[in-house]
């Protein structure tokens, strides 16, 4: 028999299976009409007419009774059900995924692909002798592209794909979340059986596969549905071998029980990380591709202002932007709109609040302070804007970013993000000799950096090096404390020092931002720099 009229012969098989109460129902109906008919045939003129007449009463009766008996059966039985023990198995989606679709992360795509070759040449695999794995680990950050990837591995090895998330795992009611494992390895396992294989994908899984808490009370549940889940993974053989599972967890795999990964069951891991430049490049491409975007736009641009965006923030990114030039009455996206879309994605939506004159002019210093220090005395990052117009919880804003990707701070980045966060304050303190209480997150960020400098990183100028946070502070001596807050108040006090001398002598410029930004509340990147030229930095 050959596959095609196999897969065909099965699926009916799974259609008569769901179906088989109104096949036997049609069925009975139909015998019922041909033996009437028989039955009206034989009978005399006289009597077929008043069987017929009295046929569309008849008729009537049934269906109001049918109706009633059907709506009452529905409405207790699937409503009841349907609140006590909603199924969240999502199938199929109708929304395919392709590989093409899936963009600038091209490490994890080539892992992906494998797996698709695989699953694809699974029969020759399984003449071999060798087994199809049994289980994919996602792990990265949320919006990189897990489920999606999922999906395109699904589409392009032509598989069904059945989802749900972990957390769906963990209810409140003993066994439910049991219970639900085996309804979705039932259903995936008749997908295996009509279409040759089939993908369930469960995001979150940290969320059932923490590891095993072995005591009384709470994660009892989670428990019992880790293991439900592992007899299942361990229980596919033969033709329901091919049911692959594929998990996503944003957290770090270190806290997954360990049962889950040892070999044939999550044995193989795909990373999938943000995109680099390139990659965010690609995937600024491919999104604006869909929208009309003014042909000025500079991608390459826009992709280095991203850094550390998701492939899925920059997708909100795409639509915030064509939602503003909708509203604009704009024909096309504009550098504008993106600008402004990254803004109230990152910063919150503009919310102008009526300041005194003095307060606007104090904001516009300690905005001006900040842009300066940033500009001037920063060895990596560039600002993108600064703002004095308020927005959730900030009076004023200077919106800056690394040039490029860095995963790791040296000393002289974190002294720099020190002193612009002094910039604030030594500008207010410059320009009108008091200073305000909207210097407090600046603060708090300053403290943190420096603290975290001394007591963490050696980086002080103490005589003691190595992380004092891993150490209850009880055991730590008072000399040994007394000499790491020295520390850590002598970098705050070197950042301020330089800072004010820095705004003192570059006066000039400070009064002109502090004017610029009156007068226009928001400066772009370009506006700044030109400014700067003016001035010879
Ligand atoms: P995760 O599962 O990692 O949290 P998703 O796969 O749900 O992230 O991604 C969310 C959305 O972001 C997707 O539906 C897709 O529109 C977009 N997206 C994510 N990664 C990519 C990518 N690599 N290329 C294109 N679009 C992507």
């Amino acid at each position: 028999m050959n596959k095609t009229m196999k897969s065909f012969l099965r699926k009916l098989k799974i259609f008569m299976e769901d179906h088989w109460l109104i096949i036997v129902i049609i069925l009975v109906a139909s015998i019922l009409i041909v033996l009437s008919t028989i039955g009206m045939s034989k009978l005399d003129s006289y009597a077929r007419i008043s069987a017929l007449a009295n046929m569309p009463l008849w008729i009537l009766v049934m269906l109001v009774s049918g109706a009633i008996t059907a709506f009452i059966y529905v409405s207790v039985l699937f409503g009841y059900m349907g609140r006590m023990q909603k199924s969240k198995i999502k199938t199929k989606d109708t929304h395919k995924v392709c590989f093409k679709d899936v963009i600038g992360i091209d490490e994890a795509k080539e892992e992906a692909w494998e797996v698709v070759r695989l699953l694809i040449d699974r029969t020759r695999l399984q003449n071999i002798g060798g087994k199809l794995l049994r289980g994919i680990l996602m792990v990265g950050p949320p919006g990189c592209g897990k489920t999606y990837l999922a999906k395109a591995i699904a589409t392009e090895a032509g598989l069904p794909f059945l989802s749900i998330a972990g957390s769906e795992f963990t209810e409140m009611f003993v066994g439910v979340g049991a219970s639900r494992v085996r309804k979705i390895f039932k259903k995936a396992r008749r997908y295996a059986y009509s279409d040759g294989g089939c993908i369930i994908f469960i995001d979150e899984i940290d969320a059932v596969g923490r590891v095993r808490a072995f005591s009384w009370g709470g994660g009892q549940e989670t428990n019992n549905t880790l293991n439900q889940l592992l007899v299942e993974m361990d229980g596919l053989q033969g033709e329901e071998g091919d049911v692959i599972i594929i998990a996503a967890t944003n957290a770090d795999e270190g806290v997954l029980d360990q049962a889950l990964l040892r070999p044939g069951r999550f044995d193989r891991k795909i990373y999938i990380d943000r995109p680099n430049l390139e990659g965010r490049e690609q995937i600024l491409n491919y999104y604006f591709s869909k929208v009309k975007r003014d042909e000025n736009l500079d991608i390459s641009r826009l992709a280095r202002k991203a850094v550390y965006k998701t492939p899925a923030e920059i997708e909100n990114i795409v639509k915030e932007s064509a939602l503003i030039a909708a509203r604009n009455k704009k024909e096309v996206i504009g550098h504008k709109e993106v600008s402004e879309a990254m803004e109230r994605i990152e910063l919150g939506i503009k919310h102008r609040r009526k300041m005194t004159v003095h307060e606007r002019e104090m904001t516009a210093y300690h905005e001006a302070g900040h842009l300066i220090v940033l500009y001037i005395l920063h060895p990596t990052d560039d600002v993108f804007k600064t703002s004095i117009i308020s927005r959730r919880n900030s009076l004023g804003v200077v919106h800056h970013q690394p040039r490029e990707e860095i995963f790791t701070n040296d000393q002289n980045r974190l002294m720099a993000n020190v002193k612009v966060a002094l910039g604030g304050y030594v500008a207010e303190k410059i320009r009108f000799n008091v200073t305000s209480d909207g210097v407090a997150s600046d603060f708090k960020q300053a403290m943190r950096i420096a603290h975290a400098m001394v007591w963490q990183f050696g980086m002080g100028n103490s005589d003691h090096i190595g992380d004092y946070t891993v150490i209850p502070e009880t055991e730590i001596s008072e000399a040994i404390k007394q000499n790491l807050n020295e520390a850590t108040n002598q970098i705050l006090q070197k950042c301020l020092k330089e800072v004010t001398d820095l705004l003192t002598k570059e006066r000039k410029i400070l009064d002109r931002f502090a004017k610029e930004l009156l007068e226009k509340e928001e400066l772009e990147y370009d506006q700044i720099e030109v400014i700067f030229k003016e001035y010879g930095k």
